[in-house]
């Protein structure tokens, strides 16, 4: 992905929503864009890598300016660290691996959020609905096959 795609520019998404650019940030735009789902050591590995003299504060600080900002998106499955992915438009769902943790994109049907209605309406007088989040539970290929094959034995 060397092209010069305007969504990988990351001073000017940085401009887009008025954050001043700064080599660090720019850096954990770009490691969130290089690993999706990646935790916050991942990232802050990641960035380390290009930036030696980075703290970790400086790498928390940047995550929460650039999720506060909308340009990357932070999710935490319960029993997992947060982390944080750069797609961030499409109101995608995730399917987590109960064994081993992985998570997977999976494309929401409707496209825009809300896409659940809830129920029982009455529930929710007075709430305006901006997202039904979804999280697709279950055990990935690897574990599936992994856990079939032990019981067999
Ligand atoms: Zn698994
Ligand atoms: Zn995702």
């Amino acid at each position: 992905m060397d092209s010069p795609d305007p969504a990988l520019d990351y001073p000017a998404q940085l401009r887009a929503v008025d954050l001043r650019v700064t080599r660090p940030r720019t850096a954990v735009l770009e490691a969130v864009h290089a690993c999706p789902h990646a935790d916050t050591e991942t990232i802050f590995a990641t960035v380390r890598g290009g930036l030696p003299e980075v703290s970790r504060q400086t790498v928390y600080d940047v995550l929460h300016a650039l999720t506060a900002a909308g340009l990357i998106r932070r999710i935490q499955p319960s029993g997992s660290v947060a982390r944080y992915e750069s797609r961030v438009s499409d109101n995608h769902h995730h399917v987590v691996c109960r064994s081993c943790g992985t998570i997977g994109d999976v494309d929401c049907a409707v496209g825009e959020a809300p896409c659940l209605t809830a129920a029982d309406s009455a529930d929710l007088e007075g709430f305006v609905l901006d997202e039904a989040e979804v999280i697709y539970w279950g055990l990935c290929p690897d574990c599936s096959t992994r856990q079939a094959s032990r019981s067999q034995s």
